[in-house]
């Protein structure tokens, strides 16, 4: 029993090296990729759920890793947040989304605002706006032509988030808030945020047609943002059942793989001079 009490603690004791070596070596890795330029973006259209034209695309990151292909965000990001390189990656994404939109618009296509995903770290840092302007100056990206999704979580700090939010708008960019219905906002607060757009979640989108709960909250944000004069977008949009709900309960804008999946640029432009065929 002794013996084996040992070989158990020494399994333990590796498994637990091996984890921090693995992310080690992954932090290590994505430092690599930031110098090689290894990250890629997709591309997602944002759809008007009147004309079914595309409205807005969401830049997504991939990174195209040498050996493994290419490595979907769930697999790096969140070890990017803990060791802080979410804040020079996310710099990249943001300059290469602007850059790549202002191309776009010089090549004759109809000018549409991408949309970033902001990190909490990005959001509280210091200068956020300095940083944000001066990549706008740098690609010659007009402001409104850019927009900024945060998550409910980073509102938690009314008072820092207003001070943040403020800051963007000056700016002149958009503003919205991601994931929305899965975090804690405050139905008070949200009118005290200058944003300008919900993005309903898809964990709630996903169950509109089986879950009368989901289909309530769906068609009560949706009501809320007609309310208090914001957008609103529903992501996760898989079936046309989905969109229909969604169409009858004035949902403006829809996101999700009925429409296309995050793709290429190649096949973004495609999908800009076509259109979608769903
Ligand atoms: P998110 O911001 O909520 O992005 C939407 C995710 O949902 C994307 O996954 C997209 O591919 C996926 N999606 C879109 N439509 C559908 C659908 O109809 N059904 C299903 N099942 N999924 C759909 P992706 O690209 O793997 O990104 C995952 C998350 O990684 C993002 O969630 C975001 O939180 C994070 N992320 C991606 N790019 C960036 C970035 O540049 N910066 C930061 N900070 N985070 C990023
Ligand atoms: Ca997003
Ligand atoms: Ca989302
Ligand atoms: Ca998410």
């Amino acid at each position: 029993a002794k013996e084996k009490g040992r070989n158990d603690f020494q399994i333990f004791n590796s498994d637990m090296k091996s984890v921090s070596i693995n992310r080690l070596r992954l932090e290590n890795e994505l430092r690599r990729a930031l110098v090689n330029e290894e990250f890629v973006l997709y591309y997602q259209p944002q759809v008007d759920i009147g004309s079914g034209r595309i409205v807005g695309v969401e830049a997504l990151i991939r990174w195209n890793h040498p050996d493994k292909g290419m490595v979907m965000p769930n697999h790096f990001i969140p070890l990017a947040e803990e060791s802080g390189l979410i804040v020079p990656i996310g710099e990249w994404v943001l300059r290469a989304a602007c850059k790549q939109n202002k191309t776009w618009q010089s090549e004759g296509y109809a000018p549409i605002p991408i949309s970033v995903n902001l990190s909490m770290r990005q959001f509280f840092q210091h200068n956020l706006k300095g940083k944000i302007s001066h990549v706008l100056e740098q690609t010659e990206l007009d402001p409104r032509y850019l927009e900024l999704e945060i998550t409910e979580s980073m509102t938690m700090d009314v008072d820092h988030a207003i001070q943040s939010l403020l800051e963007l708008k000056e700016l002149g960019v958009n503003v919205s808030i991601d994931d929305f219905g899965t975090g804690y906002s405050s139905l008070y607060y949200l009118k005290k945020f200058p944003i300008d757009k919900l993005k309903i979640d898809r964990s709630f989108v996903r169950d509109i047609m089986v879950d009368p709960n989901d289909a309530a909250i769906v068609a009560t944000i949706i009501a809320m943002t007609h309310h208090l004069n914001l957008k609103v977008i529903a992501e996760g949009v898989e079936t046309e059942d989905q969109l229909k709900f969604l169409y009858q309960n004035r949902c403006n804008e829809v996101q999700g793989y009925w429409f296309s999946p995050p793709v290429d640029r190649l096949e973004l432009e495609h999908m800009l001079r076509h259109g979608i065929s769903v």
